[in-house]
């Protein structure tokens, strides 16, 4: 309740900012709150960028959570999210316990940090509508999911999709997760885009560039751990600056920012959309690693062109 008066105050500037803001928007977020975070922080900072890190009390699948210490010292210059209690997919739980997962990462984020958490990461892009009505119910004014392949930040701001992850896909990826995650007209231009380059970090600059040459959204996420595993600090600290010589000050914007824009800033039409019988080729022609059942994906694909 303490937190509720500032909270509207910073809603309100959230919302006013976005109206303001035009052009090209940049936001990152970065999920897990690995110690390896604080290296991010400190490059989000060298470039004068922006970001949200979206923050478990404990991880449950292993790796470590920053000290309460090191999340105070991100909070101080980042905003922070909840990423559940003990980054549990909530899909998988009863309502109470997905509940409990939800407001308890909350309330022990907001208890060390000393103010109100306004932002949700579903744990592993998971969730289902019971755990969006749950989020809601918590007080959390957005939520952000691992839907890629978008330049806006959405039409409900408790389900809102990223553009691209920091991490060395192969094409086949893009394709996989196109199929699967739905709003296959909105995300058909990004689809181009991933698909015409096979090298990842070529991919991850050309969706930077179709944001940039039509004004719209770019949204990266990313794991520090991931970074370290693939010894990629240095090919992220060359993008930051790639992206700070692009991106107006003013346009560099917390999630919670981008989040008060849901349904404001409508995706540019582009020229770059695949043709619904070019993604069926594509996703006919997959490769069977990623589904077990050839008939299952020819439906899948047959389903996808129709829908375009
Ligand atoms: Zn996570």
């Amino acid at each position: 309740m303490r937190y509720i008066v500032a909270s509207r105050v910073r809603r309100q500037e959230n919302r006013i900012r976005g109206e303001m803001t035009m052009g090209l928007l940049f936001s990152c977020s970065i999920d897990d709150g690995h110690p390896s975070d604080l290296k991010m922080a400190e490059l989000l900072s060298k470039h004068g960028l922006n970001g949200t890190f979206f923050v478990p009390i404990n991880n449950s699948e292993g790796p470590d959570v920053m000290s309460r210490a090191q999340i105070r010292d991100i909070g101080r210059r980042f905003e922070i999210g909840s990423h559940t209690h003990d980054h549990r997919r909530l899909m998988q739980m009863e309502s109470r316990d997905a509940h409990y997962q939800i407001i308890e990462g909350k309330k022990r984020l907001e208890d060390l940090l000393g103010h109100e958490v306004e932002g949700f990461c579903y744990p592993g892009g998971k969730y289902g509508q019971r755990d969006v009505a749950l989020v809601k119910a918590c007080g959390f004014s957005y939520a952000r999911t691992v839907t890629n392949l978008c330049f806006d930040s959405g039409s409900n701001p408790f389900e809102m999709p990223t553009t691209v992850q920091f991490y060395p896909h192969r094409r086949a990826v893009y394709l996989r997760n196109y199929a699967s995650a739905g709003h296959w007209l909105k995300r058909r231009a990004g689809l181009g885009v991933a698909l015409r380059h096979g090298y990842w970090l070529k991919r991850i600059y050309a969706m930077f560039e179709h944001a940039r040459r039509h004004e719209t959204t770019f949204h990266l996420w990313a794991h520090s751990r991931d970074l370290d595993l693939h010894d990629a600090w240095h090919e992220l600290d060359r993008f930051f600056g790639h992206v700070a010589a692009h991106v107006a000050p003013a346009s560099r914007v917390t999630n919670a920012q981008l989040a008060a824009q849901s349904g404001m800033r409508p995706p540019h039409p582009s020229t770059v959309a695949l043709p619904a019988t070019m993604v069926k080729a594509q996703l006919m022609t997959m490769p069977l690693e990623w589904s077990a059942d050839r008939a299952m994906l020819f439906q899948l694909a047959e389903q996808v062109a129709t829908h375009l």
